[in-house]
């Protein structure tokens, strides 16, 4: 009934957004939604505490210099 109305249980602490992680409970949580680069997440780590909000993660998700594609890692086809 009120599966989607459950209130912020976290703040945001790179934007202060209110947003609800699931990693105590069952609700999906956008840091399981969205695959970080391996140096982002340990970035995400050291920096802050706990999780982010989805928009944040997906912004954070489209800064990785590899988010382009696999190209980056041929340069020897030259
Ligand atoms: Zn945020
Ligand atoms: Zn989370």
């Amino acid at each position: 009934m009120n599966a989607w109305s459950q209130p912020p249980s976290d703040a945001c602490p790179r934007c202060g957004g209110g947003f609800h992680c699931g990693a105590n409970d069952a609700t999906p949580c956008p840091c399981g939604t969205v695959s970080l680069d391996a140096a982002t997440a340990a970035a995400l780590r050291a920096g802050y505490v706990g999780c982010l909000c989805l928009a944040c993660l997906v912004e954070l998700k489209a800064l990785e210099p590899n988010a382009a594609g696999p190209m980056a890692q041929d340069a020897s086809a030259t």
